[in-house]
């Protein structure tokens, strides 16, 4: 490399050419890891209050043939920049949509509900709705147990496209769960003319309720909302039992989190759930 003069050096410090290389041979191994077949599905098993398992909530890893797994939160925003999220995601919803049209076949698994993260990125693609029905269609699977996780950043501009998208996708069935919530600055009235069926409370006050009154407060609040708008509530991130009881004595009946499952490949899902051992 062609070493420049010091005086003309101030812009090319060399940690930050370190790091812009790294995000550049990251992105570029990107480009290729979907056309390599380097992605996969680990699921994440959604609990009643009685324990049992009403459903999954699909998460993408990449499996880096040089840098082993890869998470969601290092190449999910790279992915959205350089808007490849656009197939990456297409990819995981349909084989998350795959999957659960495998369950619909099986008494004992056709109550599942298939939940799947939509980047605002997607959302806001003209066609999303017909990508999303066209899925369906191709791989049979019900809508009905298709839930769609989206962000409130959906909502902070182009509301109403985006409350209009959400319309025609309920009104084929597909229900919609607020991710994160909690951490972002919905207007209240707002939800109330939104078709949603859930609200998900952010990990971070999940972790926080049993030392921090105010995380605490949020959450009863966030579960009262969800009672007074008639939405489904589930926590998220929760990790043991104390934080499992704390939130059943509040009313929250849903859970997800460490505590019953992390996310796994779906050979590992409990109760044998694996659809595609026979092909
Ligand atoms: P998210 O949608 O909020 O997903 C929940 C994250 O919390 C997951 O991280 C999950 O593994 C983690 N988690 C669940 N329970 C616990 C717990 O008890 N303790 C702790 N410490 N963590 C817990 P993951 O899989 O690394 O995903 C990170 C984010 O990447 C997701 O956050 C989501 O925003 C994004 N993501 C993952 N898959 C997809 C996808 O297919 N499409 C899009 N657009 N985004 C995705
Ligand atoms: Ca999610
Ligand atoms: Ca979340
Ligand atoms: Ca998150």
């Amino acid at each position: 490399a062609k070493v420049a003069g010091r005086d003309t050096l101030s812009f090319f410090d060399p940690e930050i050419q370190a790091r812009l290389q790294a995000r550049a041979r990251l992105e570029s191994d990107l480009r290729q890891a979907l056309p390599r077949g380097e992605f996969q599905l680990y699921y994440q098993p959604q609990i009643t209050a009685d324990g049992e398992m009403c459903g999954v909530e699909a998460l993408l890893r990449w499996q880096h043939p040089g840098r082993g797994v890869v998470s969601p939160g290092e190449f999910i925003p790279l992915a959205e920049e350089n808007r490849m999220i656009l197939a990456i995601g297409g990819w995981a919803l349909e084989s998350a949509c795959r999957q659960l049209a495998f369950w619909a076949a099986d008494p004992e698994r056709q109550h599942l509900v298939m939940a799947v993260n939509v980047s605002p990125v997607q959302f806001r693609e003209d066609d999303f709705v017909e990508q999303v029905l066209a899925i369906l269609d191709a791989t049979r699977a019900p809508a009905r147990r298709l839930k769609l996780e989206v962000t409130e950043s959906l909502f902070m501009e182009e509301r109403d496209d985006a409350r209009a998208k959400m319309l025609r996708l309920s009104e084929r069935g597909v229900r919609f769960s607020l991710d994160d919530f909690g951490t972002g600055y919905s207007s209240l009235s707002y939800l109330k003319r939104l078709p949603l069926a859930q609200l998900k409370i952010d990990q971070s006050f999940v972790r926080d309720l049993l030392e921090d009154q105010t995380s605490a407060a949020i959450v009863i609040s966030i579960i009262s909302l969800a009672r007074s708008l008639e939405l489904d509530v589930i926590a998220e991130g929760g990790e043991t039992e104390a934080q499992r009881d704390w939130l059943t004595t509040h009313g929250c009946t849903r859970f997800q989190g460490y505590l019953f499952s992390r996310p796994q490949p779906l050979e590992r899902l409990p109760l044998s759930l694996s659809a595609t051992t026979s092909d």
